[in-house]
């Protein structure tokens, strides 16, 4: 069995929706569905106006997405009956996310209301296949989607009680939400925003699946980020390393967390075009091009901290101690550089800082620079071959260059700027290193 995954666009209009009907109407898979396009979004700004108080607000943004919903079922939807079961659905969870309206707003009424879009979309999309005659069953993902305390996919808990909904219905097409899940108290939550491909790839990896397809508005991963740069291309083949780095370092088309459990169990992932079906796409699997670059991706949002010190020099224990830090504050290092007497680190996520910049103080002076992003290279730099970083470099002769890491692995340079030089960077090393304009 397969697991088929399409985004927000792919299913973002009832003439999109149904193309996915058609695409899929044959397959033996696991469909994982996002929300309509634009719903996540919206159910944020409620969730921010109700953490405001701002409750007039947030009724009137609920209502003006219930109305683009009932556009939506009448355009998707033809028999009475289907369009009576199509909005009565829609109230049902529109009047919901009302309740939540009238009293105290906190994380988990957030995490509810965002899990509405998923809800929504797999819902109309069943009745549509119901109204097509084409046999279907739905697996709620909140009764098989689990992450544990640290925040982690429950493999063990997603294997067994998706094998049990499985079993309860039968048929040749499932549906499910993809990016909504239950936490370890058994709450609502979500795996971050895009998570509908995490989704995807946990689902392959407990099934065991053929191949993972990931369906979304573009050819496959291109060779640089296509919202910056003009001129990219499709990439046919990457290896799950590859894929990993560039969905990790920004590559928006893929969640960051979403190679992975598909490289452990060796499943393909495919990346395809809803509105293109017959473009060959990106696949993404174990062999390894014989290609010195690949791709270029960038992160923004990085800060970096610097710690010095001259105790650091000849000392051992220097870094656990540093490391430590960030551990207790379960705050990831992105890239790290080091010289005799400092230590560079990036992180991505700043809920800590303040206190993560408080206890570093007592190992040293501390620097804190923000506003800064990763370019990351990605390609096969053997540490036997010569020329890659003459070619970066020469390329990135006219932007400033924060920190350089090579050799964590072989197929990673990266490289830290400040933000605003992000756009110029990624032109010139499409031109270095691409030959494109
Ligand atoms: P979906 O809603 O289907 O999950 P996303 O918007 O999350 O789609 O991901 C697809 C988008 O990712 C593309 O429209 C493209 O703008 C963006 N993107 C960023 N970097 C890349 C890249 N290297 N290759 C392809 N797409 C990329
Ligand atoms: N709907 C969620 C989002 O917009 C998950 C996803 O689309 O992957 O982030
Ligand atoms: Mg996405």
């Amino acid at each position: 069995m397969k697991v088929i995954k399409f985004g927000g666009t792919s299913v973002g209009s009832p003439e999109r929706m149904k193309k996915v009907a058609d695409l899929v109407a044959n397959e033996n898979a696991i469909v994982v569905l996002s929300a309509v396009s634009g719903t996540t979004n919206a159910l944020t700004e409620i969730a921010q106006l109700l953490y405001k108080n701002e409750r007039n607000l947030a009724k009137h943004s609920i209502q003006g997405l219930l109305k683009q919903y009932h556009s939506f079922v009448t355009e998707l939807l033809s028999s009475e009956q289907q369009l009576t079961k199509a909005k009565d659905m829609i109230e049902s969870h529109f009047s919901h996310i009302d309740s939540f309206t009238e009293d105290l707003f906190t994380i988990h009424e957030e995490k509810t209301i965002l899990a509405q879009g998923e809800l929504i979309s797999t819902a109309l999309f069943q009745l549509y296949l119901e109204e097509k005659g084409i046999n279907s069953c739905l697996l709620p993902a909140l009764d098989f989607m689990r992450i544990d305390k640290d925040l982690e996919p429950d493999n063990y808990y997603i294997q067994h009680n998706l094998e049990r909904e499985l079993k309860l219905c039968h048929s040749k097409l499932y549906i499910t939400q993809g990016y909504i899940c239950r936490n370890v108290f058994g709450e609502i939550d979500n795996l971050k925003r895009g998570g509908s491909d995490y989704t995807a790839s946990l689902i392959g990896a407990a099934i065991q699946a053929s191949e993972i397809e990931i369906w979304t508005d573009i050819d496959g991963m291109h060779n640089n980020d296509p919202r910056v740069v003009d001129n990219t291309f499709s990439i046919e083949s990457l290896s799950y390393d590859e894929a990993a780095e560039l969905a990790y370092f920004g590559a928006k088309i893929l969640h960051p967390a979403s190679v992975y459990p598909a490289q452990l169990r060796g499943i393909p992932i495919w990346l395809k075009n809803t509105m293109e079906p017959n473009k060959l796409g990106t696949k993404i699997a174990k062999e390894i091009e014989e290609r010195e670059f690949t791709a270029v991706a960038a992160k923004d949002g990085i800060t970096a901290i610097k710690i010095k010190s001259g105790r650091m020099l000849l000392a051992y224990g220097f870094l656990r101690k540093i490391f430590d830090i960030f551990e207790r504050y379960k705050t990831p290092i992105d890239v790290i550089t080091t010289s005799e007497v400092a230590v560079s680190i990036t992180i991505d996520d700043n809920t800590n800082l303040d206190a993560i910049q408080e206890e570093l103080s007592y190992l040293g002076e501390v620097e804190i620079n923000k506003n800064l992003s990763i370019v990351c290279v990605v390609g096969n730099f053997s540490h036997e071959s010569m020329g890659s970083g003459n070619q970066i470099f020469d390329s990135l002769q006219n932007i400033p260059i924060r920190m350089i890491s090579y050799g964590g692995s072989q197929h990673n340079v990266s490289i830290v700027i400040e933000t605003e030089y992000k756009k110029d960077a990624l032109v010139a090393l499409n031109n270095g290193l691409f030959n494109q304009n």
